[in-house]
């Protein structure tokens, strides 16, 4: 949930469960190493050996923490679920790490989910005053209570209560004593896939976690859907009312692998199509195309591909830094910016060079680097963006920052072109983002997709959320 002076934490996650297999928790640990980029503060697995729950959570990278037959042998049993995150306001706290379990009437119940709810603020006030008592500042939580409290009889029924009462974007993984369960929100907004390893049904949050460890592709989960795994197979639920998927494009944007599947095609071929469009829409003369790494390598190509100007890799990036939003605080933020890039002087002396890059957030990195290329004797530093501006914060589950640190919601082109310091700033136009996609046009009436980071179009009511951050912003 996004709180910015409160210790509310806004999660950008990866989930992945597996049921029924020696080695639950080895495999839960292969898939979420493969869905890291999903989030690198935390990682969590809980497993469930036939009698008892086993929980292991800790901060830092999966595998600093979970590569040891030590950790692995805290969480016996054949069915185990996980989860990678990284909150970027407020603190990173111990007890925010997912899973979360509780022990409710009917037994052990763990949940790992990916997403951002709407309405947490409204809910948890709601039980907080008629007793609930709360050990983490995670919207998650509100789950555990709301299933613990239901008086319905049965698990799935108390879970259909509960989602009947939340709101906002949630890809869940549940593993209970005797079930895995995966659910997705209504508009599907944040992914989940289920697969099979061997007979034995895995939920993970992208397709690259299901090549990680050999197992097959089933199917997506569909918008809307709960699937039950139990020892007797694999049943679907579709409590809600049909209504059309809006899953978040910028997940095919940035978010994702580029290995991952969605629909049928590969991210990787979704951002090299988004670059194609990108030079379809802006036709500027240079002699070379430099991607910034690793965001901008697949656009890059598809606009080198288009206009037939070369690629070259004028820009290398340390592997040995993370993701540069992982680091909560700007400071720390922009430091990662300069240790990140280094110049490839070769391909830059003297030219006149395409950067190209998958979106501008707050504008750091963009600026940083068409510095660094101007440094390096460049003649003339162009900037395409595979995206239209990122004007909108996101509330459903993805780390984009406030109104007022968006670099699109507060300039124009042309200023951030100055702000950037390039001779030139262009974006993909949103129905150009569309075609990449597969789409013929955006469906102004029922979008395909959820964009409410470039239009404003948010398809769950956020105003809560809009609310609690101006009552924090005047405190
Ligand atoms: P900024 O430097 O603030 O303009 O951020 C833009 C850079 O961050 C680009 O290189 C993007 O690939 C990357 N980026 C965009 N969105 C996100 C996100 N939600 N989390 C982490 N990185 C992002």
């Amino acid at each position: 949930m996004y709180c910015k002076n409160s210790d509310h934490l806004k999660e950008e996650c990866g989930v992945f469960g597996i049921f029924g297999t020696e080695e639950a928790s080895v495999l839960t640990t292969l898939g979420l190493h493969s869905l890291q980029h999903r989030g690198q503060e935390g990682a969590g697995i809980v497993s469930f050996d036939g009698n008892n729950f086993h929980s292991v959570r800790k901060q830092g990278l999966v595998g600093d923490n979970f590569n040891n037959t030590n950790i692995l042998s805290q969480l016996p049993g054949k069915t185990a679920i996980g989860h990678v995150r990284y909150s970027t306001t407020g603190e990173s706290k111990p007890e925010n790490l997912q899973p979360l379990f509780a022990n409710l009437a009917l037994g052990g119940f763990a949940c790992a989910h990916n997403g951002n709810l709407t309405n947490t603020h409204s809910v948890k006030k709601r039980l907080v005053e008629s007793g609930s008592i709360f050990q983490t500042s995670s919207d998650t939580e509100i789950i555990l209570q709301l299933v613990a409290r239901s008086n319905k009889k049965k698990l799935i029924d108390k879970l259909i209560d509960t989602l009947n009462q939340i709101k906002g974007a949630y890809s869940l993984v549940i593993l209970t004593n005797k079930k895995l369960i995966g659910v997705r929100d209504p508009f599907g907004i944040r992914p989940l896939v289920l697969g099979d390893k061997d007979g034995s049904p895995v939920l993970a949050s992208e397709t690259c976690a299901l090549d990680m460890i050999g197992a097959k592709y089933v199917r997506d989960i569909e918008n809307g859907e709960i699937v039950v795994i139990t020892e007797q197979g694999i049943e679907s639920i579709k409590p809600f009312k049909n209504i059309s998927e809006r899953p978040c494009i910028f997940e095919r944007i940035y978010f994702a692998s580029p290995d991952s599947i969605v629909g049928d095609k590969t991210v990787y071929t979704y951002r090299k199509s988004l670059g194609i469009e990108l030079a379809k829409e802006n036709n500027i003369s240079a002699d070379v195309v430099v991607p910034i790494p690793d965001s901008g390598v697949s656009a890059a190509l598809g606009f080198s591909q288009k206009s037939s100007i070369p690629f070259e890799l004028g820009i290398i990036r340390s592997h040995y830094v993370g993701r540069t939003f992982i680091e909560p605080s700007q400071s720390i933020r922009q430091f990662g910016v300069k240790l990140k890039h280094s110049v490839n002087r070769s391909c830059i002396e003297n030219k006149r060079v395409i950067l190209i890059d998958d979106s501008i957030v707050r504008g750091t990195t963009a600026s940083k680097i068409v510095k660094m290329v101007y440094e390096a004797g460049a003649k003339e530093v162009h900037l395409g963006i595979s995206c239209p501006p990122i004007k909108h914060p996101d509330f459903y589950g993805i780390d984009t920052p406030n109104y007022d640190e968006l670099i699109a919601s507060k300039s124009n082109i042309e200023e951030m072109t100055k702000l950037v310091g390039a001779k030139s700033l262009f974006f993909l136009s949103l129905n150009g983002t569309y075609k990449a996609m597969g789409c013929k046009e955006r469906n102004k009436k029922s979008p395909q997709f959820t964009d409410h980071c470039f239009t404003g179009e948010y398809p769950i009511d956020i105003s809560e959320i809009l609310k609690i951050n101006s009552t924090n912003d005047h405190r």
